[in-house]
């Protein structure tokens, strides 16, 4: 009984092609910062940002202080930028020199006592807007207030100006995005005239990448398109999902006609069947979304599909009529199987699955 067992295969050298056909859909001196928030989406975030280090990625984004603090511990060295860094961080974020995204008004008078009571002079600082999206960022109303505390200080500099677009992968909300750019294009030139130097500008995610062409200005922020997902079939094709979940038969069991499967008898059995065991559940990131035959894996090239509750640590497939035994690999997702086709069967996203997947699956880097 030969088994693998279940684990998260990541296949380095497609993350090796992502990231060169994204540079390829960006000017030469336009800057790329890699996304690698959330474990590098799943991916594990040290091997991720290493590799990507290697490749020669300009800027690295995380969302938390905590993240960057992990790459500095594995010897990351290029600039990064904490997405949504907390108040209560900004120590940690000085000490291990990361640049934060200052989001509003507050935030940065807050940064800047930080600041100075560690002496810092020309801390790089990058400063959010809100064009549109309606998360986090610096309303344009407040805008003379924030130039005033800028321009009143020489602890932090603003090194990036930044915007995030709410629906660059929804072409039937291209007017909304174009109006988004522009807001954005507006603001940016009334900060860089007021404080009087030139800042990084970066609004685009993956999507702005891929359809918006125009709005690429010093830097471009991606992250799914690092790992194999473009959120449109046509950019999918020349991208390469990096990530494989596989696992194995932990057991195959048979029932009767009236019997049932899982919790809460969740699936009654209309007729003689089996079924299979597979060692993955909940608690690694498959979650109940996918139970109820919401989901299929490959048994031995045949699509198998889960059968009532999702449990915590394994779930259960149909395999009546396919030929199969404990120990025999099972594909969850793979390069041809892609994440995005199961999550989006299940009612979900690619970005869901693959940031959901636990550090209880061990991943297996390929092709380094
Ligand atoms: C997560 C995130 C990104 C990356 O988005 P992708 O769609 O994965 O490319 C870029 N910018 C911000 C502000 C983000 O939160």
């Amino acid at each position: 009984m030969e088994s693998k067992g279940t684990r998260l295969e990541v296949d380095l050298a497609a993350l090796a092609h992502n990231f060169q056909y994204l540079k390829s859909k960006i000017p030469a001196e336009t800057l790329f910062m890699s996304v690698v928030k959330a474990n590098a989406y799943g991916h594990g975030i040290t091997t991720i940002a290493r590799k990507l280090q290697d490749l020669g990625t300009d800027y690295f984004a995380v969302a938390y202080v905590e993240e960057g603090v992990e790459m500095r511990d594995a010897g990351i060295t290029k600039p990064i930028l904490v997405l949504h860094a907390q108040v209560h961080t900004l120590q940690q974020c000085i000490d291990r020199c990361l640049e934060p995204v200052i989001y509003s008004v507050e935030m940065l008078e807050a940064f800047i006592a930080f600041a100075k009571a560690n002496s810092q002079k020309s801390y790089p600082i990058h400063l959010e807007f809100n064009t549109g999206l309606n998360r986090i960022g610096i309303d344009p109303d407040d805008l003379d207030r924030a130039i005033a505390i800028v321009k009143a200080t020489d602890a932090i500099k603003v090194c990036g100006l930044q915007s995030h677009l709410a629906a660059s992968e929804d072409l039937s909300e291209k007017d909304f995005t174009l109006r988004q750019i522009e807001t954005f294009e507006n603001l940016c030139n009334k900060v860089e005239g007021q404080i009087g130097y030139q800042c990084l500008r970066h609004t685009d995610n993956t999507s702005g990448i891929l359809n918006y062409n125009h709005s690429h200005y010093s830097m471009v922020r991606s992250g799914i398109g690092l790992y194999g997902y473009g959120n449109d079939l046509k950019f999918d094709a020349h991208l390469k999902p990096v990530a494989s979940l596989k696992s194995n038969i932990s057991q195959i069991r048979h029932i009767k006609k009236g019997e049932s499967v899982s919790y809460n008898r969740s699936h009654k059995a209309s007729q003689d069947m089996d079924y299979a065991v597979i060692s993955l559940g909940h608690g690694d990131g498959i979650n109940r979304i996918y139970g109820y035959g919401k989901s299929s894996i490959l048994v031995n090239g045949k699509w198998a599909p889960t059968l009532g509750i999702i449990c915590m640590d394994m779930f259960m497939v149909d395999v009546t009529g396919i030929d199969c035994k404990t120990g025999d690999e099972v594909i969850i997702f793979d390069q041809t199987h892609p994440a995005r086709d199961m999550a989006e069967k299940a009612g979900t996203i690619s970005y869901e699955l693959l940031t959901g997947i636990q550090k209880r699956v061990p991943r297996i880097y390929l092709n380094s």
